[in-house]
């Protein structure tokens, strides 16, 4: 099989890379063990503030509406975060105080979302909360086994019955200013979360729940879907493992699927993520990347890795592959000819990219930017 670029990594960096070269024209197969920081993601969109005009145009035909403001949004335990470019159903706040009185509602029997520390939270900031919980028994299937009571099978149900959690919400509202409500609505789009936001009578809040999050599968959802319908091969649960390389250029890449059948391509794209994703691996002599064996930044020092306080900034992950300007990988201090590493890969050796979703994207677009560009030489 052979394209014009193989990705090896599903999550945002890799489906950025995949839908901006098929709309370049390029066929493309992106590579995917399965899950990515995406399932855990909050909605907002670190480091970046408003989104590159690139960045919206591939976000918003994909279905996927961001907006910016200056200022905070609410976590689930009830403190306030620097808030970034977000997805639509994400709220902002101008300053960390959200009103007086907050209603927070959740749901019998679903134990993801931590609304007593939510509403402690919130008190010492001096809110007023409520906490109110709906029995409804469309939830009660779901119970039957403990894996279904999770975010994205609630949202399923809700995203169907929306209309009455919010009659049975309005019943509950007394003169609160601020309803919160955990992220399980809006899998599929915002449609349903924007549409309860216009039916109730106070200014509704969607708060994050424990893994998987709705917003970032939905994200992950549409941004595979528009690679898809532009004509990009993706490829679920298969692994790269190895890769032939010869003179600087890597020719094919083997993966865990495929037996006997190579991946052969003019240009290869790392987005393999970090550590957590497995694009980084240690053991206990050093840090290294595992498909290509290539260069990664990090202190010879083991001891150096990490600091001891364990809520301090962590050394280990600034690490990342190291790449020339153009964002060729480096591998025995030679930059690869045609294999370049975007994503969370790159730690924190590229700072002008930014870091979290904004060093995905940023990347992305940097790397599909030379690639066409190399081919116009
Ligand atoms: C738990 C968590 C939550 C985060 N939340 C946020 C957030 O809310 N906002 C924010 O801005 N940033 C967040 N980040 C930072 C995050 O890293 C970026 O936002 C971004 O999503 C990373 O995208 P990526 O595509 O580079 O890597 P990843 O999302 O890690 O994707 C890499 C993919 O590559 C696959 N892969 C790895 N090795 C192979 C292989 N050999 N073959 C095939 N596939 C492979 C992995 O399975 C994974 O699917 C979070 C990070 C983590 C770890």
């Amino acid at each position: 099989m052979k394209f014009n670029t193989v990705i090896i990594g599903g999550g945002l960096c890799g489906l950025t890379c995949g839908i901006a070269l098929q709309k370049a024209g390029r066929s493309t197969a992106i590579i995917s063990t399965g899950q990515n920081a995406l399932h855990f993601f909050s909605g907002s969109f670190e480091s970046l503030t408003e989104a590159p005009a690139r960045m919206a145009d591939l976000f918003g035909e994909a279905g996927i509406r961001l907006h910016y403001r200056e200022g905070v949004r609410l976590m689930p335990l009830g403190t306030f975060r620097p808030a970034a470019l977000s997805l639509e159903d994400i709220s902002f706040f101008p300053k960390p105080k959200i009103g007086e009185k907050a209603l927070i509602v959740s749901f019998k029997r679903y134990h993801d979302f931590f609304a007593a520390f939510l509403a402690d939270g919130l008190e010492k900031q001096g809110v007023a909360c409520r906490i109110e919980w709906l029995d409804l028994p469309e939830l009660e299937q779901l119970e039957k086994s403990p894996s279904e009571m999770r975010s994205v099978q609630i949202a399923r149900t809700m995203d169907r019955i929306w209309e009455k959690v919010v009659g049975e919400i309005r019943a509950l509202v007394q003169d609160e200013d601020i309803i919160i409500l955990p992220q399980v609505f809006g899998l599929k789009d915002t449609s349903v979360p924007i549409r309860i936001r216009e039916s109730l009578p106070a200014q509704v809040v969607f708060v994050g729940t424990l893994p998987p999050s709705v917003p970032g599968i939905r994200t992950q959802m549409l941004l595979k879907r528009r690679y898809e319908l532009l004509g990009g091969t993706y490829l679920t649960g298969d692994e790269a493992t190895d890769a032939h390389v010869h003179e600087g250029r890597v020719h094919s890449i083997v993966t865990k699927n495929l037996d006997n059948h190579f991946l052969e391509a003019d240009n290869f794209v790392l987005a393999s993520g970090g550590f957590f994703s497995k694009g980084l691996k240690s053991n206990p002599f050093h840090i290294f990347e595992p498909v290509f064996g290539l260069d990664v930044e990090q202190a010879e020092n083991r001891s150096d890795w990490y600091h001891p306080q364990f809520m301090h900034d962590q050394p280990y992950m600034a690490y990342g592959v190291k790449t020339d300007a153009a964002l060729h990988a480096l591998r025995e201090g030679a930059p690869m000819q045609n294999l370049y590493a975007a994503g969370s890969v790159l730690g924190a050796t590229r700072p002008e990219f930014g870091s979290g979703a904004g060093l995905a994207v940023r990347s992305a677009l940097a790397v599909v930017d030379q690639i066409l560009k190399t081919e116009a030489e």
